[in-house]
């Protein structure tokens, strides 16, 4: 009798342990190694759910993509290590930035991030992006071969786009006038946010 009891406290442990192991792989398939920031495939999973959520208090939804600005030339010039280093330190200065519950930062490429701003007009969206930009340019990180005029740190360039979805909304509706916008940011002459709506 006992021993069955003992048995059956280790059998529930066992079973406590891997559901604790289940839980933190999960999390980790869901996390940026490099920036602990969510990583695409979450991005994916909470654009959708968001845009319907959206959809259902027929409210706007706004998408920022944010690129490091001559990211390559940052490589070139300091080494991979000092790269994931500025990444570390950029990432950090955007989660500032996103506080509201909500709002959901994610690595979307390699020095490319994005932001989902749920319930977000493209005047707010556009002031939290831009107070992000500002951020990185105060703190100061030496870039002496950027393609930026006369700025010789780390900057970002940003394209926004905000809508409001209906029941045939996808994700690419969002994406792709994001993704223009900061195609025209960095047309422009980077270290800038272009919005859309
Ligand atoms: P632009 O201003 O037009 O965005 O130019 P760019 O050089 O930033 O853009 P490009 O797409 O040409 O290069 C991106 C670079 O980012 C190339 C790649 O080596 C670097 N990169 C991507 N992921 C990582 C990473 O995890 N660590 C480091 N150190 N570098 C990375
Ligand atoms: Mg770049
Ligand atoms: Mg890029």
């Amino acid at each position: 009798m006992l021993e069955a009891i003992q048995l059956n406290f280790e059998k529930e442990k066992e079973i406590e342990e891997r559901i604790k192991v289940e839980a933190k792989l999960q999390h980790l398939s869901r996390q940026d190694g490099l920036t602990g920031f969510f990583n695409r495939r979450h991005f994916d999973e909470s654009l959708l759910l968001e845009l319907r959520r959206v959809q259902r208090e027929s409210s706007e939804l706004s998408l920022a993509m944010l690129d490091i600005d001559s990211f390559k030339l940052y490589n070139d010039t300091y080494g991979h290590q000092q790269g994931d280093d500025c990444l570390k330190t950029v990432s950090k200065l955007i989660q500032k930035a996103v506080q509201r519950s909500g709002d959901l930062a994610a690595r979307f490429g390699g020095e490319e991030f994005a932001l989902i701003l749920p319930n977000t007009k493209v005047e707010s969206a556009y002031r939290i992006v831009e107070s992000i930009r500002e951020s990185i340019i105060a703190q100061n990180i030496p870039h002496k071969s950027t393609e930026v005029n006369d700025l010789s740190r780390v900057s970002i360039s940003a394209g926004i786009a905000t809508l409001k979805p209906d029941s045939h909304t996808t994700a690419s509706d969002v994406i792709e006038p994001a993704d223009s916008s900061l195609y025209q940011a960095k047309a422009d002459g980077r270290n800038r946010i272009v919005s859309h709506s």
